[in-house]
């Protein structure tokens, strides 16, 4: 899922500051999981700014909704009817979502209530930790599913750099060495082999290196 945390509540107060009347709008998605962007987050959220614009003396209206998801149109159609109520939007959505509302409707004030971090997963209660980097080229099928570029501290494609210790990374003494981890798989596999074939140079276009990335299908356009 995608990651994300809430931004301080000084730089979101500094954004909707002009303002009298907002919405914070969550999203059921991505950042409801994390704990980032969902009701709860909104209440939270939109409690903490009426009481730092009451402390300020300048009292603000702040209305709460939470949408199904802020990152396909559909679920944004409710927008028609509440933008004419407000003045700006603080979106809990990742950057998707914002970008979205601010593509769809051009006049809206949106500022982002997140910060959008990672692709990661849930470890343990609280904890989430990246998995990948979304670089548009999957190599996993030749690293025991365990991905390099997003774990391995030097992305490197042709591992590992000889510096692990006791299976920990030498760079991220916190996290374990993955090429560690995929050379003992593999070992375990019997297919160790496999990394005898050195991996070129990664393709990065498919990871953005040249702009906005499309994808199309047809089947279902
Ligand atoms: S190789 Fe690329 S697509 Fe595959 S898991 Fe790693 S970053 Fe993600
Ligand atoms: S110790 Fe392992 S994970 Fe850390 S940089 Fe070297 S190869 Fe990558």
């Amino acid at each position: 899922m995608i990651i994300a945390e809430r931004r301080p509540i000084p730089e979101i107060l500094e954004n909707i500051a002009p303002y009298s009347r907002v919405l914070v709008l969550g999203c059921r998605g991505c950042v409801a999981v994390c704990s980032a962007g969902g009701d709860r987050e909104v209440a939270i959220l939109a409690e903490a700014i009426r009481l730092a614009r009451e402390r300020e003396g300048k009292p603000i209206e702040v209305i709460e909704r939470t949408f199904m998801r802020q990152c396909d149109p559909e679920y944004l159609e409710p927008l028609n009817e509440l933008l004419p109520q407000v003045e700006a939007i603080v979106s809990l959505a990742c950057g998707v979502g914002v970008n979205l509302i601010a593509d769809l409707y051009p006049s809206a004030r949106v500022y982002p209530g997140v910060d959008t971090s990672f692709y990661g997963a849930n470890v343990a209660l609280g904890k989430w930790v990246e998995k990948c980097r979304g670089c548009g080229d999957c190599i996993i099928d030749k690293t025991a599913g365990l991905c390099p570029i997003a774990r391995c501290a030097k992305n490197l494609l042709n591992g590992p750099c000889g510096g692990s210790q006791g299976g920990r990374c030498e760079v991220r003494k916190d996290m374990p060495c993955v090429w560690h981890m995929i050379i003992e798989r593999l070992k375990e596999r019997g297919e160790l082999e496999r990394l005898l074939e050195i991996t070129p140079p990664k393709d990065w276009r498919p990871a953005g290196g040249d702009g906005l990335r499309i994808r199309v299908r047809p089947d279902l356009a």
